[in-house]
């Protein structure tokens, strides 16, 4: 045996998975999904960029996660966190951008018990320049409706032999005001809307602190963000995140200081945003991992992917 005993275990676990049903109608729907979603964008109007892997520059995120850095060439690399300012660089050249691009986030491990978390995953990442939330907004209530509509027309039998069955929701979307949320359910408050949902709905005004400092402040509201988290019904929790973006240098500056934050990290977007280069934009991510579990109907999100990186995990 070449392969080490957790490997063994992994590649054993592995033999069983892909040839289940459950995998095989899994990776269908995927296959579904991507291409619908393509399409999709496609007759939007968007340009497909391909996905970065490494770069300078990566999303701080809002939570710690392990960050390893690669020397090439003598420079410092890192792997995509999500391609948050990559996206802002391109629609300086595109109005409408999309990619289904692979993030890497060496998770918290606790992070494994919600059922939704990988250390690697793919987002379907999008960007229009000029646009407002309440532009992206539509286009994800557009683009949601018309995937589920399409999954249970194209994909009704293989749904239904795994025993789940999809609704199409009515847009626009509910929307819950974070602070609201927070006062009538407390912490817990995405996972038990979503739970006691039977529609996706929107999280919106998101404290600033509570997010990243891309993520743009209402000029009308201080403090309060113009983004929103999309969660999905049933229990299935956060489907995607997204929103305007801070794209002036003295709103930048201002932001990285709020968030303890090094300007040197996101030195491209700031030197471009210092030569007044950036432009407004607004956009979202939605991981597809998380979608196929939702439209599966299954327990865990490692059952909607055929190589999943579960955190803690030697996986293959
Ligand atoms: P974020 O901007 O961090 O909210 O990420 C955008 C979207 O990517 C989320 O709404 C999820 O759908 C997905 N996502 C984020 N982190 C993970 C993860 N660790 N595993 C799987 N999907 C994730
Ligand atoms: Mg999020």
């Amino acid at each position: 045996m070449l392969t080490n005993k957790d490997l063994m275990k992994e590649v054993t676990d592995y033999a069983e998975r892909v040839s289940s049903h459950e995998m095989q109608v899994a990776m269908k729907v995927h296959t579904h999904v991507r291409r619908y979603l393509g399409d999709f964008l496609f007759r939007e109007g968007f340009i497909e960029i391909p996905p970065v892997i490494l770069s300078p520059i990566t999303d701080p995120l809002n939570h710690p996660t392990l960050d390893p850095t690669f020397t090439c060439y003598g420079h410092n690399y890192q792997l995509t966190k999500s391609m948050i300012f990559h996206k802002q660089l391109a629609v300086l050249g595109y109005d409408k951008i999309f990619s289904f691009s692979p993030n890497l986030r060496f998770e918290p491990l606790e992070r494994v018990k919600s059922g939704r978390h990988l250390f690697e995953f793919t987002q379907l990442d999008l960007e229009v320049r000029n646009a407002s939330r309440d532009d992206v907004m539509a286009l994800m209530e557009r683009m949601y409706a018309g995937l589920m509509a399409y999954c249970v027309e194209t994909l009704k039998d293989d749904l239904a032999s795994i025993g789940r069955t999809l609704t199409v929701p009515a847009a626009p979307f509910r929307r819950v005001g974070f602070l609201d949320a927070k006062e009538q359910y407390g912490e817990s408050f995405e996972n038990d809307l979503s739970r006691d949902s039977t529609d996706p709905l929107w999280i919106v005004d998101i404290p600033l602190l509570d997010r990243e400092f891309y993520d743009r402040e209402d000029p009308e509201r201080p403090n309060i963000l113009l983004d929103m988290d999309l969660l999905y019904p049933e229990g299935y929790g956060e489907a995607s995140s997204g929103g305007e973006r801070e794209w002036e240098y003295a709103q930048i500056m201002k932001r990285i200081e709020k968030k303890e934050q090094d300007p040197l990290d996101f030195c491209v977007l700031v030197d471009l945003a210092q030569e007044g280069k950036i432009v407004p934009s607004a956009g979202f991510g939605i991981g597809i991992e998380r979608l196929v579990r939702y439209i599966c109907g299954f327990d865990r999100i490692e059952m909607a992917a055929l190589f999943p990186k579960v955190p803690g995990k030697l996986c293959i």
